[in-house]
């Protein structure tokens, strides 16, 4: 047996590009996780090589704010490969975003401070790591997560080093690239910068509950992109929350802030937890 009987599936969540995941408990210890499911099957070299670099990414990542990696099982006769992580009950920030539209309400300034602090304790974690830094390269709300204390956490590290060679138009599951960089839309080098540039655009959705930038063709999304015109947050957001996100979203890589000049905000700063 490859390892698989050390769970049992307890139901399916969704799916995703790649395939399905499920709530699992584990039954030494009746801890409630989850699994991604993937058939390598049918897969090409190249999203072979991706998986592989997802999963090898995420047990090196071990950070409150990032879904954690426990598991991964390979079983030969299937051809699949099942990814065991954390469990986060709290589901995805697109689905909270989607579930205050539909209420009609915006989210408090407050929460939406937090999950930008804890955004960027995470890729404070991956870009300042001492092994060597980890892009993101991926960031979108239906790749941040909730735990049942709404603590946020980044998962789905999967696009991070194999993305880089080809242009992300190439990639058609991927979906609308709303949170691409402007220098990814050039075809220019990803760096740290475009984690930061996609993180602003979240925050910006979890406030206004619309992407900054949106179109129905991949032609007229970075045209847009490359206008670089914003509209307001909604009025009931300060100024503060307002310059923050603007500053993210520049056109220019260097002149966005760092991850570190970041958590020097005041608003930032007392929201900042130690993790020792
Ligand atoms: P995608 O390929 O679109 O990113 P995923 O395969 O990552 O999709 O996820 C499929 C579904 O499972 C989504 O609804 C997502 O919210 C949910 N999901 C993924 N990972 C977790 C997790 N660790 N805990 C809870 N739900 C998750
Ligand atoms: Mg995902």
């Amino acid at each position: 047996m490859s390892g698989l009987d050390k769970y049992e599936k307890i139901t399916d969540i969704g799916k995703g590009s790649f395939g399905c995941v499920s709530k699992i408990k584990r039954k030494a210890d009746g801890k409630v996780l989850v699994w991604k499911e993937l058939n390598y099957g049918k897969m090409s070299e190249k999203e072979k090589q991706m998986i592989v670099s997802e999963v090898n990414i995420l047990r090196e990542l071990n950070h409150p704010n990032i879904v954690r990696y426990y598991d991964r099982i390979i079983d030969r006769d299937q051809a699949k490969i099942y990814i065991v992580m954390e469990y986060c009950e709290g589901g995805d920030i697109a689905t909270l975003i989607k579930n205050y539209k539909r209420k009609k309400e915006h989210l408090p300034e407050e929460i939406v401070w937090s999950v930008l602090s804890q955004m960027l304790q995470a890729l404070s974690s991956c870009h300042n790591r001492k092994e060597g830094k980890i892009l993101h390269r991926d960031l979108k709300p239906g790749n941040i997560f909730l735990d049942k204390s709404n603590n946020v956490k980044l998962g789905d590290f999967g696009l991070s080093r194999v993305m880089n060679q080809d242009s992300v138009f190439a990639y058609t599951h991927v979906g609308t690239p709303y949170y691409m960089s402007p220098e990814q839309i050039n075809d220019q080098k990803y760096n740290e910068k475009s984690d930061i540039w996609s993180t602003g655009c979240i925050i910006y959705e979890v406030a206004a509950l619309r992407a900054p930038f949106e179109a129905t063709t991949h032609y007229q999304l970075a045209m847009k992109i490359k206008s670089g015109k914003l509209d307001r947050i909604p009025a009931m957001y300060t100024d503060d929350l307002w310059r923050v996100i603007t500053s993210m979203i520049q056109q220019d890589p260097e002149r966005r802030p760092s991850v570190d000049e970041l958590q020097n905000h005041p608003q930032i700063q007392v929201r900042v937890k130690e993790y020792k």
